[in-house]
């Protein structure tokens, strides 16, 4: 089968879109859409200059997801330096697993020129999460831990970093199998929070409720998904195709299971009706920003944690709580 707009052969073909494409355009194609999103999400701010320009954390964790964000990212603001890439990886304590995956990250961010940082959870928290899943005292998925250490070192280095932004490299699948299972689990105020954090752009784009920017956030910095609309195959096969350091082995001790669940309707849906997670997620994105408009409180309910001082809306931070239930330290 020959490609739609060459005469290459195809290497893929889209059924949501029936188009068939060849290696080139396929990969100029997952090109356009991250420029697109960055451009409709207004990620570069207008008075950004290369003397004064935007701080953009990645987070690379050496996965295809961040290695393809990091490129794209890269080739696109190479020429263009009002944005500044700082590359952000995290070693968890995950033996045989981590270790690869950093390889990974430093051979891509040499070959890059961006400067690249790693933290572990050992220096941050004295932990490892080969311990934590051995100790398990809360009686939770290994994830559930690792998310909330994640969230607490990705938000508190891009600080460190002075980020502007934080930019994460989940792709269209991860989204809208997040969309579903919030749906799912019927919280509207966890909705209208996926809107704030990390969806909608930062201006608003018309007057409607639909059409509104997200709310800033004083105690966090704000987030960004830049490869939101790529599937995760496509995200594959320009990794493959373009030859990226990219590390695909699965961790250890990944059990999400009710996101596995709802990873396979969804790939059933798209079989059967190829667009789905597309109007999943525009449908969503509408309904998030609703939600977000009716709970917008102005952050009213965030204060410091009593024990390290991060912004949160409870006495003491979820890292605390979880560090004093794994080794009693409060
Ligand atoms: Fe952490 Fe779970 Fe990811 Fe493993 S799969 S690195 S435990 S979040």
């Amino acid at each position: 089968m020959g490609c739609d707009k060459c005469d290459d052969p195809a290497v893929m073909h889209a059924a949501y879109s029936g188009l068939h494409l060849c290696e080139s355009h396929l990969c100029r194609s997952v090109e356009n859409r991250v420029r697109r999103r960055v451009r409709e999400d207004s990620l570069v701010p207008e008075d950004a200059t290369p003397e004064d320009p935007d701080t953009w954390v990645i987070g690379l964790s050496g996965g295809k997801d961040s290695v393809v964000l990091t490129e794209i990212l890269h080739d696109t603001f190479e020429r263009d330096p009002r944005v500044e890439l700082v590359a952000l990886s995290i070693h968890e304590g995950i033996e045989g697993y981590r270790d690869e995956s950093l390889d990974a990250c430093e051979e891509l961010t040499a070959d890059l020129g961006v400067r690249h940082e790693v933290v572990s959870y050992a220096e941050e928290f004295g932990v490892r999460m080969d311990d934590v899943v051995e100790d398990d005292p809360e009686n939770m998925a290994a994830c559930a831990y690792c998310g909330v250490f994640r969230r607490d070192v990705l938000e508190r280095y891009a600080g460190k970093l002075g980020a502007d932004k934080l930019l994460t490299g989940h792709n269209l699948d991860d989204e809208a199998q997040t969309a579903l299972m919030n749906v799912f689990e019927g919280d509207v105020q966890q909705i209208a929070g996926h809107f704030d954090a990390s969806l909608g752009p930062f201006e608003p784009t018309g007057d409607g409720p639909t059409e509104r920017a997200r709310p800033p956030q004083d105690h966090h910095v704000p987030r960004a998904k830049p490869l939101r609309d790529v599937p995760e195959k496509e995200v594959g096969l320009y990794a493959h195709l373009r030859d990226l350091p990219a590390h695909i082995t699965e961790c250890p001790h990944a059990e999400e299971a009710y996101r596995g669940e709802i990873q396979q309707l969804l790939l059933e849906m798209e079989e059967s009706h190829p667009g789905t997670r597309h109007s999943v997620m525009a449908g969503y994105e509408k309904l998030a920003a609703l939600a977000s408009a009716a709970f917008d409180d102005g952050d009213a309910s965030y204060g410091e944690c009593e024990v390290c001082g991060a912004p949160t809306g409870r006495a003491v931070c979820r890292t605390c709580d979880l560090l004093d239930a794994l080794d009693g330290r409060l």
